[in-house]
């Protein structure tokens, strides 16, 4: 049994980040994955567009993932169909609408007023309770971009959630001019998100194990010793230090030994799910046999955000992807259905909005992403601070211990290897 400097657990963009930044240590990365960079999967297509599972965009408040992509040679594409999400899909009709901006009046007002965000007024009240009663159109639309921004109704977030989810940044609940930022407008990576996480393996010499399930790390005389599952059975990794990049539920089962206060912390994290059906079009001209389109569920939301999210590029002459994603709360009505038929209510609605494309349907994929986002949820706050302690020897990286997207994944794996490398 060889003696690590680090073992990382996971293989997402926080535990590759981390092991970015510990390149010259004895390392090894473990992932439970078929795939590399969790989250962020995608696949290219041969000859033809990518498509993205999980992470598409990094806004101007995701600076430190620019740094990092331009740091490893990664393109990056400008890309414009997210800007304005919010605005985009105001509700048409005046007095729902003239209700919706009375209501995003009132977030940016309270945006605009940083307060601790452990006050009871702002952790611990939902934010469809402090948005107060309203027509159901006027909620739909504030549930709809919440579950679109952070994979959590209206009813599950705390306030400080609410608006920490909504605008321009989510770095923060409070829009101050000190949020960084990136000025290159909004970026997408060329060839897929997961191009970046595969240069971070590649940075780091190729040293991560997929498909390797850590299932309990303990403590012994020099260290700990990861237990882990892999393509060839058991295995027993001994470290002197652990990072762990693993979601936070996952986390508070593997470590049996950690104190009671990190034990809470780390369950208090809740996930919400996703389900992504990203639509793939042949360019004109190159028409595609009828989808073969089964049974769906009437009246569900199988697409989260009418269809904003595509790859950059002409689709008439290259053809693309647009991706489709359903919230937790779609998702959870039709976690168990047959892929088939998330698939067609997925495309049922995508043509709904898009029948110039009926006959240029090249496939469609599935991603069940079971803890696909963790949600700023009521109460979460009193242990926000405490997700990214270290334990003795362990720190702990992953975007629930900064903020929910890839800028916090990167820089909560370069805040967990400075802890290493300053011990
Ligand atoms: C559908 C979707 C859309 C998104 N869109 C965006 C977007 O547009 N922009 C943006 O910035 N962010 C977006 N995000 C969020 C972004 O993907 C994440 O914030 C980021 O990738 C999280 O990285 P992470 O390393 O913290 O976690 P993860 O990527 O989840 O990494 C954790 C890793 O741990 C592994 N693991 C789990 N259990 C075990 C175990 N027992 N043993 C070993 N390994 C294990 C997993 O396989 C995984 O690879 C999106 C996420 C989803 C799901």
């Amino acid at each position: 049994m060889r003696l690590r400097d680090v073992v990382i657990l996971g293989g997402g963009l926080a535990g590759l980040t981390a092991a970015l930044k510990l390149k010259h240590l004895n390392l090894e990365v473990l992932d439970a994955a078929s795939w590399i960079g969790g989250r962020t999967r995608s696949q290219r297509l041969p000859g033809g567009p990518w498509l993205n599972f999980g992470a598409q965009y990094i806004t101007e408040d995701r600076p430190a993932v620019v740094e990092l992509a331009d740091s490893l040679g990664v393109e990056l594409i400008h890309s414009e169909m997210f800007e304005d999400y919010y605005k985009l899909l105001l509700p048409e009709d005046a007095p729902t609408r003239a209700e919706v901006e009375a209501g995003i009046r009132r977030i940016e007002e309270a945006q605009s007023q940083p307060r601790p965000v452990t006050l009871p007024e702002l952790d611990d009240v939902s934010f469809a309770d402090w948005l107060g009663p309203m027509s159901e159109a006027a909620a739909d639309y504030f549930d709809r971009i919440t579950l679109l921004m952070n994979c959590a109704s209206t009813i599950d977030l705390s306030v400080v959630g609410g608006l920490w989810v909504w605008g321009d940044q989510r770095t923060s609940p409070w829009n101050t001019d000190e949020i960084p930022h990136h000025d290159r407008g909004e970026l997408v990576v060329a060839g897929g998100t997961s191009e970046l996480a595969g240069a971070l393996a590649a940075s780091i010499g190729g040293r991560v194990s997929l498909r390797t399930r850590v299932t309990s790390v303990t403590e012994n005389a020099e260290g700990y010793l990861v237990r882990a599952v892999g393509p060839d059975g058991e295995r027993t990794l001994h470290a002197r230090r652990v990072v762990c990049a693993l979601p936070g539920p996952i986390a508070a089962q593997v470590f049996p030994d950690l104190p009671g206060w990190k034990l809470e912390a780390l369950r208090a994290v809740r996930y919400g799910r996703w389900i992504s059906t990203p639509i793939v079009i042949t360019p004109a001209g190159r028409t595609a046999p009828p989808y073969p389109l089964t049974a769906s569920r009437p009246l569900v939301r199988y697409n989260a955000d009418g269809f904003l999210a595509r790859t950059p590029g002409d689709f008439d002459n290259e053809g693309g992807t647009y991706h489709s994603f359903m919230a937790d709360a779609a998702a959870r009505v039709v976690w168990n259905d047959p892929d088939e038929s998330i698939k067609s209510g997925a495309l049922r609605m995508f043509l709904k909005e898009h029948p110039e494309y009926a006959d240029r349907i090249e496939r469609v994929e599935l991603h069940r992403w079971e803890l696909g986002h963790p949600q700023y949820v009521r109460g979460l706050m009193k242990h926000f601070a405490l997700l990214a302690e270290p334990v003795g020897g362990i720190t702990f990286a992953g975007d629930y211990t900064w903020q929910a997207n890839m800028e916090g994944a990167v820089r909560s794996g370069e805040r967990a290897a400075q802890q290493v490398l300053s011990k």
